[in-house]
C-alpha cells in the first residue's frame, strides 16, 4: 500500500505548467511538472533517423514530465501526422506546418517532447521565490531543459556538431543495431560524388541532387543573400552553410538550431545530370511528398508530409536562391559535409536570429556559438 500511496500526487504540491506549441499553433498541449524535477536532463541525438526526419544535424528531445500530453482545444492529436520511424518509435509532427512535437515509444508507452517548442512556463518563478533567495534569470525553456550527453555522435563520421557544444558533455554510442540507418551516409550517394551530392528525407518521399558550385559561373556562394556580411569569405568551391536560431526555424525544425546551406535554384536537380531548366520554388515545393507552409510574408518553408523532415526555405526577396536543410545530405565525409559546405563560424549575438535563440535558451545557444567560433578558429587556421 505504501508504494501506492506515495505515487498519488499531492494536489497542494507546487506544480509548473509548461505549454508547448508548433509554428502555426494548430498543435498545442501542456504538461505539468514538479519544480524539483526541473530542469529535465536530456541528450542530443545525432542518429540518422533524427537527422533525416528533421533535416537538422541533431535533435534534442526530452521525456515528457507527465504521462500524457494534455491537448489544449481546439488542438488535438488529430492535428498531428504520425510517422513510424523505427520498429518501436512513432514521431508526430504538425500536419500544417511540419513542426515535430512529440515522439512516442511503442515499447514503454512513454512520450518524448521536442525541447524547441516551449511556448510558456508558469509557476516556476513563484516556487523559486519561496524556496530560494536567488532567482533564476531564465523563465522559459532554459528552466525546463538541460542537456548532458551526445548520443550516436560516432555515427556521423566527422564528429558533426559535437565540437560546437560545450566540451564537458559525455558521448554515448549504443550499438549500430539501434541506428540501422546510420550507414546511409556513403552508400546512397550519387554515381559521381565529386560533382553532386544527394539529399533525401527519412521516408525517401523527397529526394534530389545538389551540384557543387561552379567557381567560374556561380557568384560567390551566398552573394545574393540579404546580409552579405554573412559571408565568411569567398570560397567559391563550396556552398555557404550556417546555423539559424530564429524562432521560425526553431519551430519549423523542432530543434533549437537549424542548419541551412544556400544555393541558386539551378543547382538543384532530380538526376545527377545538368538541368535543362532550373526548377522554380513552386515546383520544388511540390517535390514528391512535400508540403509547404508560409511562415511569414516573404518566406515559404517546405517539409515532407510523410516523415516531417524540413526540406527547403524560400524567401521571395531572394527569388533565385533556395536554402536546403543540411540534415538531408549524403556527404561521404560526414554529416557536416565539409567537402561541400563552408560553414559560417562567427555569429553576431545582436543579429535578430541569434538574439531570438539566446532569448529562447541562452545557455545552449551561448555555448553553441562559442563552440562554433572556437572550432572555426581551429579549422580555418
Ligand atoms: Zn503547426
Ligand atoms: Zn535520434
Ligand atoms: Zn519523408
Amino acid at each position: 500500500m505504501a508504494s501506492h500511496l506515495s505515487s498519488v500526487s499531492d494536489p497542494n504540491a507546487p506544480s509548473v505548467r509548461i505549454v508547448f506549441a508548433c509554428l502555426c499553433k494548430s498543435v498545442r498541449f501542456e504538461t505539468s511538472a514538479s519544480p524539483t524535477a526541473l530542469p529535465i536532463t536530456t541528450h542530443v541525438c545525432h542518429c540518422s533517423i533524427c537527422r533525416r526526419t528533421h533535416g537538422t544535424l541533431f535533435t534534442v528531445n526530452a521525456q515528457l514530465p507527465s504521462p500524457e500530453p494534455v491537448w489544449i482545444p481546439p488542438s488535438s492529436l488529430d492535428k498531428c501526422v504520425k510517422y513510424r520511424s523505427s520498429r518501436n518509435l512513432d514521431r508526430m509532427f504538425c500536419g500544417t506546418c511540419g513542426t515535430h512535437v512529440l515522439d512516442y515509444g511503442l515499447d514503454d508507452g512513454g512520450y518524448f517532447v521536442s525541447t524547441a517548442i516551449v511556448e510558456s512556463v508558469d509557476g516556476l518563478e513563484d516556487v523559486r521565490d519561496a524556496s530560494t533567495t536567488e532567482l533564476s534569470s531564465t523563465k522559459g525553456a532554459e528552466s525546463v531543459f538541460d542537456v548532458r550527453v551526445h548520443v550516436f555522435s560516432k555515427h556521423v563520421k566527422d564528429g558533426g556538431t559535437t565540437a560546437w557544444w560545450r566540451p564537458s558533455m559525455k558521448c554515448w554510442d549504443p550499438s549500430d543495431e539501434q541506428d540501422s540507418a546510420s550507414t546511409d551516409l556513403a552508400t546512397t550517394g550519387a554515381p559521381n560524388q565529386s560533382a553532386h551530392i544527394t539529399a533525401h528525407c527519412h521516408c525517401g518521399g523527397v529526394r534530389f541532387f545538389v551540384r557543387r558550385p561552379d567557381p567560374v559561373k556561380d557568384l560567390p556562394p551566398g552573394t545574393t543573400l540579404v546580409a552579405k556580411s554573412l559571408l565568411p569569405h569567398h570560397d567559391r568551391t563550396k556552398w555557404f552553410a550556417c546555423n539559424c536560431y530564429c524562432d521560425s526555424c526553431r519551430l519549423a525544425a523542432g530543434v533549437f538550431v537549424a542548419q541551412w546551406f544556400y544555393v541558386p535554384l539551378d543547382a538543384i536537380t532530380l538526376t545527377d545530370q545538368p538541368p535543362t531548366a532550373p526548377m522554380n520554388p513552386a515546383q520544388l515545393s511540390a517535390l514528391g511528398t512535400s508540403k509547404s507552409y508560409k511562415s511569414s510574408n516573404h518566406v515559404t518553408r517546405t517539409f515532407c508530409g510523410v516523415c516531417g523532415a524540413t526540406v527547403f526555405h524560400f524567401d521571395d526577396r531572394l527569388a533565385a536562391d533556395a536554402s536546403i536543410a543540411v540534415g538531408l545530405l549524403d556527404a561521404p565525409g560526414g554529416v557536416r559535409a565539409d567537402e561541400f559546405l563552408k560553414w559560417r563560424t562567427v555569429e553576431d549575438p545582436k543579429e535578430e536570429q541569434t538574439a531570438d535563440g539566446l532569448k529562447y535558451h541562452g545557455k545552449w545557444v551561448g555555448e553553441y556559438i562559442r563552440g562554433l567560433a572556437e572550432w572555426g578558429k581551429k579549422t580555418e587556421m
